[in-house]
């Protein structure tokens, strides 16, 4: 069933059926290059969460009985369906998140390679024998941690979800996911591929609701045993304390403020273009987002001048439309913390090069803006901007540079551009980051992990280290007798 814009109506999953909430409470969902509501997602009552437990409890069970060849089988046929359905997934979620179309798609193709990799990789999560005394055979075993309790924000409506939902099937847990009541529909149709692929019921979960009062509910329940968090870095602390008070693990995948450092030895032009394609790539909303330019004073000129070519080249658009290289914001609050930011920084003396403002048309549209000037004291250079803002800021000396960067609590993403290998190996090795990028400001893939360090959070998604989070080490010991 589709409404008149084409959009889905919106279900959660619980114990294997599509079911709206208990008192059929919702809140409205808003195309963001529009301003129109689209939809309605339902939201979940205690009850509504308390049978996502308690299949999610069940369906553990099931699954991790299940053989491993069968999970495989199963998960590599959801990614079939999924990578058939790739188009139309891309286009619900550009009318939910606004990303030009061309990207939704690319995303949802790539997402269905995610959970190929994912569930290949589950097959070699081996343990090991230990030399002992004879008649003892020691053993060291990885067992999937148990049922998760997973929560995804807005930005990637198919990648957040399929970074929890594939580890944690390949690892042989069940999961109860919170989708952002935001983009509710791309989550909803990646649960259909698994729940049309014979996933069985109560092995995959997806509800909605008031965050908190979802979070609350889920995290203490004596059923859920890790805690799976992308978001802000508040948010993260908050869900990181409340697992703590009843002793579960957690994995917090959080915010950042990428500098970049763009070395005297570098080239201006090809360092400006392509941070500048990375700074724009869906609007700026990536937690990985290079946010921070540190050009020494000497390509300053010539790198800005690049960058806000870049910048104003851009289409800015719906996302349904031919040609739009950069869409909305995803909602309005990122439009009004991108204008109190901008403001911030202007009435301290910064200068707008290009952009700015938010665009005199309906929805939640901001122009790409590059910032120069902007003294250190301003709110932009401190605080995670997730938007298309490009503060650009010149110095003299490589440590000082490095000082700069690693300044802030953050530590997720950064960036360097250099000629010289000497130079890499020290950004290498001095800048506090869980992921750096040399020459290019490519994303993330599934065969290497990515995650933070400092208050960009803990744990890896992606590559097998993904698996880590997700199975427990169990050591047996058998005499023989
Ligand atoms: P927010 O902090 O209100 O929410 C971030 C996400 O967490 C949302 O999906 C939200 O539904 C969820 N959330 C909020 N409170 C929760 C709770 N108590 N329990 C469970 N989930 C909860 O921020 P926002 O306005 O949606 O986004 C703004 C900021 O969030 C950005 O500035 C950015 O720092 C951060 N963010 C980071 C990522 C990322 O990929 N790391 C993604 C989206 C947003």
């Amino acid at each position: 069933m589709t409404t008149d814009h084409g959009y889905p109506a919106v279900r959660m999953y619980i114990a294997g059926e599509w079911c709206q909430g208990a008192t059929g409470r919702t809140a409205p969902i808003v195309n963001p290059a529009t301003g129109e509501t689209i939809g309605e997602v339902p939201l979940a009552t205690t009850a509504d969460l308390d049978r996502a437990l308690d299949a999610a409890a069940e369906g553990f069970w099931t699954w991790r009985g299940t053989p491993i060849a069968r999970r495989t089988e199963i998960l590599h046929t959801a990614a079939g369906l999924l990578t058939e359905r790739a188009a139309e997934v891309g286009r619900i979620m550009t009318l939910e998140q606004g990303k030009p179309l061309a990207e939704a798609t690319g995303e949802a193709r790539r997402v269905a390679d995610t959970l190929r990799w994912h569930a290949d990789d589950a097959r070699r999560a081996y343990g090991r024998i230990i030399p002992s005394a004879p008649g003892t055979v020691l053993s060291v075993r990885r067992e999937p941690v148990g049922p998760v309790a997973a929560f995804v924000p807005w930005n990637f409506p198919a990648g957040g979800p399929m970074r929890k939902i594939s580890s944690a099937l390949s690892a042989g847990c069940s999961i109860v996911l919170k989708a952002s009541e935001e983009t509710p529909a791309t989550a909803m149709e990646l649960v259909r591929c698994f729940a049309d692929a014979g996933v069985p019921a109560g092995v995959l979960n997806l509800v909605f609701g008031e965050p908190a009062e979802v979070s609350a509910h889920l995290i203490a329940s004596p059923v859920i045993r890790l805690v799976a968090f992308t978001g802000s870095v508040p948010v993260g602390k908050l869900l990181a304390a409340e697992a703590g008070k009843v002793m579960k693990p957690s994995l917090m995948e959080l915010g950042g403020h990428a500098p970049v450092i763009v070395c005297a030895d570098a080239d201006p032009v090809t360092a400006a273009r392509r941070a500048a394609q990375a700074k724009f790539v869906n609007a700026g909303q990536v937690c990985t987002s290079p946010s921070r330019f540190l050009v020494h004073e000497s390509l300053a000129e010539e790198f800005t001048a690049e960058f806000v070519k870049a910048a104003e080249a851009l289409v800015v658009g719906d996302g349904m439309a031919e040609g739009t290289t950069m869409g909305p914001l995803a909602n309005e609050r990122r439009l009004k913390s991108l204008e109190r930011l901008t403001a911030d920084a202007v009435a301290r003396g910064a200068k707008v090069l290009t952009g700015g403002e938010r665009l005199d048309r309906p929805g939640y549209f901001f122009a790409p803006t590059v910032l120069t000037d902007v003294p250190g004291d301003a709110d932009l250079l401190h605080e995670e901007p997730f938007g298309p803002i490009a503060p650009i800021v010149p110095f003299t000396d490589l440590d000082e540079a490095l000082r700069t960067a690693n300044a802030l609590p953050y530590g997720l993403a950064a960036y360097g551009f250099t000629d010289s290998a000497a130079t890499a190996e020290k950004l290498a090795t001095e800048l506090e980051a869980g992921i750096l990028s040399i020459n290019h400001c490519g994303g993330s893939v599934h065969e290497a992990p990515s995650g933070g360090v400092k208050d960009s959070g803990y744990g890896r998604e992606g590559g097998p280290e993904a698996l880590d989070a997700y199975l427990v080490t169990k050591r047996v010991s058998h005499l023989l007798v």
